[in-house]
């Protein structure tokens, strides 16, 4: 079974390749980042209280999270495996994953991680371009719609870009992931959890080598 937590700073590869992971390997893809978007479009108590955060590129509480994502995890399609993708981002969101997984028995048992040079990430989020209906990712550059201009392949959908890629969220998140999110590395390492991939290496090699890994450890 992959109970699998995906994790990068922004502009990895993520969201893309999370698409493929929980298609291919039917799990529940559970992206918090797009939790909070639906919640933000839908004009919610919770969306509004959590736009300005978002939008500038700060991380929502610890609290908040690990709520959602508890409940999100506890449901009945969680049980064979699912993908997370944006959680945990703090050390504290990991362990509240590690004592709230024991509880609801949904214990990680993969993490993988994709990492990239910070000069690679900052081009790729100026690019990149999501469909608000499906999620999938692209970029003006180097991953265009393949079927039309500006319209997603998979789902019809005008392409938009994000509120926040723009330069200046852009560095709030960058410094956040350093700040926040890469200590988690040590912190899986130290469980015995962490894979390591490395994410420069264009979206089709990266696949190969994350397809090898899934099914060495499905
Ligand atoms: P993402 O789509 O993963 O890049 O997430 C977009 C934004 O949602 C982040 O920049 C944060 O503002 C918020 N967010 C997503 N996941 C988390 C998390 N685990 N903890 C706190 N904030 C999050």
């Amino acid at each position: 079974m992959l109970n699998i937590v995906l994790m990068g700073p922004p502009g990895a590869g993520k969201g893309t390749h999370a698409l493929w992971i929980a298609k291919d390997y039917g799990l529940p893809h559970i992206s918090t980042g797009d939790m909070f978007r639906e919640a933000m479009a839908s004009g919610s108590e919770l969306g509004n209280q959590i736009k300005a955060i978002v939008n500038s590129g700060g991380l929502v509480s610890d609290e908040l999270t690990c709520a959602l994502v508890k409940e999100r995890l506890s449901r009945i399609d969680c049980e064979n495996g699912y993908l997370l993708d944006g959680f945990p981002r703090t050390i504290a969101q990991a362990e509240a994953l590690k004592t709230f997984g024991k509880e609801i028995n949904r214990e990680v048992n993969t993490v993988m991680n994709i990492s990239c040079p910070d000069e690679q990430l900052i081009e790729r989020i100026a690019g990149r371009r999501v469909c608000p209906k499906c999620g999938a990712s692209y970029n003006v550059t180097f991953m265009p719609p393949k079927k039309k201009e500006g319209i997603c392949d998979e789902c019809g959908t005008p392409i938009v870009q994000r509120k926040d890629d723009n330069a200046e969220s852009f560095k709030v998140r960058l410094a956040n992931y350093y700040k926040s999110t890469a200590p988690l590395m040590e912190f899986y390492k130290g469980e015995g959890l962490l894979a390591d991939f490395d994410g420069s290496i264009g979206a089709a090699d990266l696949k190969k080598a994350l397809v090898a890994f899934l099914e060495a450890h499905k």
